[in-house]
């Protein structure tokens, strides 16, 4: 069996870990999505390009018959779906640009954004992570626009992902665009890999939750699950 060592950032390396153990349990590594340093050196188009050629040959290798005219159209297909759509927040130019306003109504609770529908993918096996995202935070004196909470979700989750790691960027960027540590998240996720390979499991979901600054207080979690459960 493999077993890799996994750095960490300050220089200290974790105990050896399997690979394969790590993608089974759906441990993650870092914050960050790991990327090359040279990962936009090559265009869209030419991505697109690479990808289609190789998976025609991951069909070709499954045996499939690609001058079948239902088969043909796949690989250009699953190209552009992968560059365009459900990988595009890997791209930091996709990054949803925020305007922030003025609190004018002086409006100092928690916001709530709730159920915000994702489609994402785990990045163990590359099959779909399907969940509902909640978003709470505390003005510090500004406000973002509703939509954009959505949007925000929607980078995070077009990635090959975990879903703690998405938890946290969601929150990370939150509490960067609205400057303040007051932001809560809470995704409630199924992930395909469970249910429909490996343990068969078809009921279970993963909650993964981040409460900073004010949030992180028993009443006000308590708070919050009554806004999300109601
Ligand atoms: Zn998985």
């Amino acid at each position: 069996m493999k077993t890799e060592t996994i750095s960490k950032k300050n220089g200290h390396s974790l105990k050896a870990f399997n690979v394969e153990d790590i993608g089974d349990d759906h441990l993650f590594t870092g914050l960050e999505t790991p990327m090359k340093p040279n990962a936009f050196e090559m265009s869209n188009t030419e991505k697109k390009e690479r990808i289609s050629i190789l998976f025609s040959e991951i069909m070709d290798v499954l045996g499939l018959d690609l001058n079948d005219d239902s088969l043909q159209g796949t690989p250009d297909r699953v190209a552009k779906m992968y560059v365009e759509e459900i990988f595009s927040g890997l791209d930091p130019k996709n990054k949803p640009k925020v305007a922030l306003f003025d609190n004018k109504y002086q409006y100092n609770q928690m916001l709530v954004e709730k159920n915000i529908t994702f489609y994402s993918n785990c990045e163990h096996h590359f099959v779909p992570i399907i969940g509902k995202a909640h978003i709470a935070y505390k003005s510090s004196g500004k406000v973002i626009g509703l939509s954009k909470l959505n949007r925000i979700v929607q980078y995070y989750a077009k990635r090959p992902q975990v879903q703690e790691r998405l938890t946290n960027q969601i929150a990370n960027e939150l509490k960067t665009v609205l400057n303040t540590e007051n932001v809560a998240v809470i995704i409630d996720a199924k992930h395909l890999c469970v249910s429909s390979r490996g343990i068969k499991d078809d009921t279970s979901t993963t909650v993964t939750t981040y409460y900073g600054g004010e949030f992180n207080t028993a009443s006000k979690i308590a708070e919050l699950q009554n806004y999300i459960n109601n």
